[in-house]
């Protein structure tokens, strides 16, 4: 292995005068949640972390983005807005529409008026509604 590519020895790095991990946590203000692997300087704090995730942003209903069952070939599934949630229960939802029920998926099948492949294309919306 080339000289430049050794890790620098420990008891070099702390003569150089850096500080390692360890150090730099002892030196953070108390009121700092410490973990490792995460910087303190200009982090959110654990309350507004919190607070941001109870906070369910505003969607539109089924009436109001004409949802229904599709007919064509836009569908949900193929909408930019539609996306899988990670977990394990695998829910589809969409970024401007929440479904009635509290837990309930939206449908690949189905399709609203704002159904778009980019953001740019509407092809259910009608010229004088965009
Ligand atoms: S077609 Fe409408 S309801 Fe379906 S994912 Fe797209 S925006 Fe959401």
């Amino acid at each position: 292995m080339p000289r430049g590519l050794d890790p620098p020895p420990v008891e070099t790095e702390k003569k150089s005068g850096k500080l390692v991990a360890h150090e730099i946590f002892r030196n953070t203000p108390d009121d700092v949640p410490r973990k490792r692997g995460s910087s303190p300087e200009g982090r959110v704090s654990f309350p507004e972390y919190e607070e941001l995730l109870s906070d369910r942003p505003e969607k539109f209903s089924q009436e109001e983005v004409n949802y229904r069952e599709a007919e064509g070939e836009e569908k949900c599934k193929l909408c930019f807005h539609f996306f899988t949630q990670g977990g394990g229960d695998r829910r589809t939802v969409c970024e401007i529409f929440r479904p009635s029920g509290e837990d309930e998926s939206v449908n690949p099948g189905y399709v609203c008026d704002f159904f778009t492949k980019d953001s740019k294309e509407y092809p259910l919306l009608e010229e004088e509604d965009k």
